[in-house]
C-alpha cells in the first residue's frame, strides 16, 4: 500500500505536496486543477454541441384557455392580459412545430405589457416559462448601449438565457426572455444634447433583428464581446421575447389620441376610474408617440395592458395564489410549531398602506416583512407560543414603529 506523502493526481501525476487538495476517488485521486480543467472541458463542450433541430411540445391537450387556467393559478386578476399572452404562447409554440415548407410564413408573436410597476408583468413571464417548462431570463434593458460605448451589448441578453439552462444552446433556443424597463430606452425627442442617444434609439435599433430572429453571435460570459472570446451562436427565431414598461405619462398620449382629457379630479376616497381605464384604449400608435421606433414596435405585435391594483386586488393577491405571500409566512411559523392567523381587517390595512406607497403588490412583501419582523425575531426562543394572532391595531403598532412608516408617499 502507498503511504499518504506518496499519493498523486492520477490525471497529471503531481503528488500530494504539490496540490492545494487533493480529492480522493475509489482507486484514483484528483487535485484541484484537474478539477478545474475537466469542469471547463466540460463547458466547452456543452457550448459546442450540435444544436438538433428537435420539436418543442406544448402539454398535452392544451388550449389557450388552458394557459390562462393555468395563470389563474398564480396571477390574481389581469384577465385581458392573461388572454393576450395565452394566445400568443400558443401561437408560437404552434409556430415551433409547424415545418418551413408550408407557403405562409409565420410571423412570431413577441409580447409588450404596459402596466405600472408591481402589476404582475414579470410575473406573467416567469409563469409561462414555468408552465412551458424552457428556460427563462430577465433582463434590463436599461443596461444596454449602442456597441462600442460602456454598457452591455443587447447580445448579453442571450448569455443570461444560456447561463439560465447551463449553456444548453438547443433549450435556450426555445427560451423565453423578459425585458424589462422597455420604455426607458425610448428615443428622446426632447433631446437638446446633440450627442448621440446611444443607450435609446440605439439601443432600440440593436434589438431588432435579434427579436426579429437571426443568428446572434453571443459571448458566454455576458458584457462585451472582444475579440479572444469564444462566441456562442445562437439562432433567436424561436426565443419568445416579452417585453414589459410602465410607460409613464402614456395615458396623457392615449387620452389626446382619443380627443378628450385625461380627467384628473378624485372623489374622497374613490379610484380615479377614467384615468385608471385610460390604458384599456392602448394601441401601437401611442407606443410610437411615446418614443419607441416603429420598427421595433412591429416586432413586438401583442400589445396588451395590466391594471393598476385595487385594495380588493391586492388582498386577493395576499392570499390567494398558489404560493402566495400569506401562505408562504404561515408555512414559515408552522415550521416552528406556530399557528399564524391573520384578521381580515388586518388584510385591508396592509392592501390600504401598499396602496399608498404606490409600488403595487411589490409593496406587500416589505409591509408584511415590517409587520412580522419582531415576531420571527422573538418567538422561536418563546417555546410555550403556540399561536400568532395579526389584526389591525397590531399591524398599526408595528408598521408605525418600522422603518417604512418613514417611507414619504408621492
Ligand atoms: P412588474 O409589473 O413591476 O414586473 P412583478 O411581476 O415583478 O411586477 O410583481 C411584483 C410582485 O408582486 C411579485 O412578487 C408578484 O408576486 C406580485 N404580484 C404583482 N401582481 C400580481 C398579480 N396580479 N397577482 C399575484 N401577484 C402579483
Amino acid at each position: 500500500m502507498k503511504s499518504r506523502n506518496q499519493e498523486h493526481c492520477s490525471f497529471c501525476g503531481k503528488n500530494k505536496k504539490e496540490t492545494v487538495i487533493l480529492i480522493a476517488g475509489i482507486e484514483a485521486h484528483i487535485c484541484e486543477a484537474c478539477v478545474s480543467q475537466a469542469h471547463d472541458i466540460l463547458t466547452e463542450e456543452m457550448i459546442s454541441r450540435d444544436p438538433k433541430s428537435s420539436d418543442f411540445k406544448l402539454p398535452e391537450n392544451i388550449t389557450p384557455q388552458g394557459i390562462s387556467e393555468y395563470l389563474d393559478e398564480y396571477i390574481i386578476g389581469q384577465d385581458e392580459a392573461k388572454k393576450y399572452l395565452a394566445v400568443a404562447v400558443y401561437n408560437h409554440y404552434k409556430r415551433l412545430n409547424y415545418t418551413a415548407k408550408n407557403d405562409i410564413d409565420l410571423q412570431k408573436s413577441n409580447i409588450l405589457f404596459v402596466g405600472r410597476t408591481g402589476t404582475g408583468k414579470t410575473l406573467m413571464a416567469k409563469t409561462i416559462a414555468n408552465f412551458l417548462e424552457v428556460p427563462f431570463t430577465i433582463v434590463d434593458a436599461t443596461i444596454f448601449t449602442e456597441a462600442g460605448y460602456v454598457g452591455e451589448d443587447v447580445e448579453s441578453m442571450l448569455s443570461r438565457l444560456l447561463q439560465a439552462c447551463d449553456y444548453d444552446v438547443e433549450a435556450a433556443q426555445k427560451g423565453i426572455v423578459y425585458i424589462d424597463e422597455i420604455d426607458k430606452i425610448a428615443r428622446k425627442n426632447d433631446n437638446p444634447s446633440i450627442t448621440r442617444d446611444v443607450s435609446g434609439e440605439g439601443v432600440q435599433q440593436a434589438m431588432l433583428k435579434m427579436l426579429e430572429g437571426t443568428e446572434v453571435n453571443v459571448p458566454p460570459q455576458g458584457g462585451r464581446k472582444h475579440p479572444e472570446q469564444k462566441l456562442i451562436k445562437i439562432n433567436t427565431s424561436n426565443i419568445l421575447f416579452v417585453c414589459g414598461g410602465a410607460f409613464d405619462g402614456l395615458e396623457k398620449i392615449i387620452a389626446r389620441r382619443l380627443n378628450t382629457q385625461v380627467i384628473g379630479f378624485k372623489k374622497e376616497g374613490e379610484e380615479n376610474i377614467e384615468k385608471e381605464n385610460i390604458y384599456q384604449y392602448i394601441n401601437h400608435q401611442d407606443i410610437k408617440s411615446f418614443g419607441l421606433i416603429p420598427e421595433l414596435i412591429g416586432r413586438l405585435p401583442v400589445l396588451t395592458y395590466l391594471e393598476p391594483l385595487d385594495k380588493e386586488t391586492l388582498v386577493r393577491i395576499l392570499t390567494e395564489p398558489k404560493n402566495s405571500l400569506v401562505k408562504q409566512y404561515k408555512k414559515l411559523f408552522e415550521l416552528e410549531g406556530i399557528k399564524l392567523e391573520i384578521k381580515p381587517d388586518a388584510y385591508e390595512y396592509i392592501a390600504e398602506k401598499a396602496l399608498e406607497f404606490k409600488l403595487g403588490a411589490r409593496g406587500l412583501r416589505s409591509i408584511c416583512e415590517a409587520i412580522l419582523t419582531d415576531a420571527m425575531f422573538e418567538l422561536p426562543s418563546e417555546k410555550d407560543v403556540l399561536e400568532l394572532i395579526i389584526d389591525k391595531p397590531y399591524a398599526v403598532d408595528k408598521l408605525s414603529i418600522s422603518k417604512l412608516s418613514r417611507l414619504k408617499v408621492a
